[in-house]
C-alpha cells in the first residue's frame, strides 16, 4: 500500500510525533518544527534529534514531512516581515534538513499590491538564503485562493519562476485544490485537474498529496478541511481521485480535524478501506 500518514504532533517533545504516527499504524508523518503561529523556533539538541531520527529508521516512517510555519511571507510590504520571514524559513529548512526529513512542505503567500513578477522576484530571493541542503527538498503547496498557486498552470509557472536547487516540487492538497475551482467530487473536476497537469507535463512534480476533504463548496476559495468522506468532496470523490494511475505511489498526509483522539484513527481508515477497494 502506498505510504499513508497523518500530521502529528510534537507537543512536549519531537519524539511524540512519532510515537503517535507509530500508535495509528502510519507508514509516514508530517509535523511543525514548532507553533506554526509564533515566530520562536526551538534548537533542538542533537542527543533529542539522534533519538528521533533512530526511531523514525527503527519504525519504517518514509517520507517524513516538515510543514512550514504560517507565518513566513517573502512577499510581505513590511520589510521587517520579509527579515523575519527569510530568517524562519532558513531556519526551519535547515532543521529539517538535520532531522533527515525528505520535504519541507510550504504555502507561498500572495499580495494584491504586487504582480506577478514582483512576487516571483521576492519569493526567490527568500528562497535564495538557504544554502545547500544535504537531503530535504522543498515543495510548494497548492493554495484555496491565490493568483500564484491556485490553479494549476499557475502553480507550475510559479514552480518555473522561483526555481532553486532546493526546491523538488508540488504538493498537492485535496481541499484546497477543490476550493480553488477543481470539483473532485465527480469526473469533470478530475478531468480538468488530470488534464492541466498533463499538459504541463508535471504529474512527476507531485511528490506528495494531502488528503483533505473540503467543508466548504467547490470554487469557494475557503480553506476549511474536514474529515475523509464527511464533506463536499465525499468518498466517492475520494475514490475517483485515488485511482488517478499516475499519483497511484505519490504518498499521502492527512490533515484532517482533530476534535476528538478517535478522529485520526477513523479518517486513516476511511482512506485505507478505500485503498484496499482499489488494490483488489
Ligand atoms: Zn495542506
Ligand atoms: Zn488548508
Amino acid at each position: 500500500m502506498r505510504p499513508l500518514g497523518v500530521h502529528t504532533s510534537i507537543k512536549n517533545t519531537l519524539i511524540n510525533s512519532i510515537e503517535e504516527a507509530v500508535q495509528l499504524q502510519c507508514t509516514t508523518f508530517q509535523i511543525f518544527l514548532h507553533s506554526p503561529r509564533i515566530w520562536e523556533i526551538p534548537e533542538y539538541e542533537e542527543q533529542v534529534i539522534d533519538e528521533f531520527k533512530r526511531l523514525r529508521k527503527l519504525h519504517g516512517l518514509n517520507p517524513l514531512v516538515i510543514h512550514a510555519s504560517y507565518l513566513i511571507n517573502l512577499i510581505s510590504s513590511k520589510p521587517k516581515t520579509i527579515a523575519s520571514s527569510r530568517y524562519l524559513l532558513k531556519r526551519e529548512v535547515l532543521m529539517a534538513d538535520a532531522l533527515g526529513a525528505d520535504y519541507y512542505v510550504i504555502h507561498l503567500k500572495d499580495n494584491k499590491d504586487m504582480d506577478k513578477d514582483e512576487i516571483y522576484a521576492k519569493t526567490k530571493e527568500g528562497f535564495s538564503k538557504i544554502g545547500k541542503l544535504e537531503k530535504c527538498k522543498i515543495l510548494i503547496e497548492n493554495t484555496a485562493k491565490s493568483k500564484i498557486t491556485s490553479q494549476i498552470p499557475d502553480l507550475i509557472e510559479t514552480l518555473q519562476k522561483i526555481e532553486s536547487e532546493n526546491i523538488g516540487g508540488i504538493c498537492i492538497d485535496t481541499c484546497h485544490l477543490f476550493a480553488a475551482g477543481y470539483d473532485i467530487s465527480g469526473e469533470d473536476g478530475i478531468s480538468k485537474f488530470i488534464e492541466e497537469v498533463f499538459q504541463s507535463g508535471s504529474f512527476g512534480l507531485i511528490k506528495l498529496i494531502h488528503l483533505n476533504d473540503s467543508k466548504a463548496p467547490a470554487g469557494s476559495g475557503i480553506d476549511r478541511h474536514e474529515h475523509i468522506g464527511k464533506g463536499h468532496i465525499g468518498i466517492s470523490g475520494f475514490e475517483r481521485f485515488l485511482k488517478i494511475k499516475e499519483l497511484s505511489n505519490v504518498p499521502l498526509i492527512l490533515e484532517t480535524p482533530k476534535k476528538s483522539p478517535e478522529d485520526d484513527l477513523k479518517n486513516l481508515n476511511a482512506v485505507r478501506e478505500i485503498l484496499r477497494k482499489l488494490e483488489s
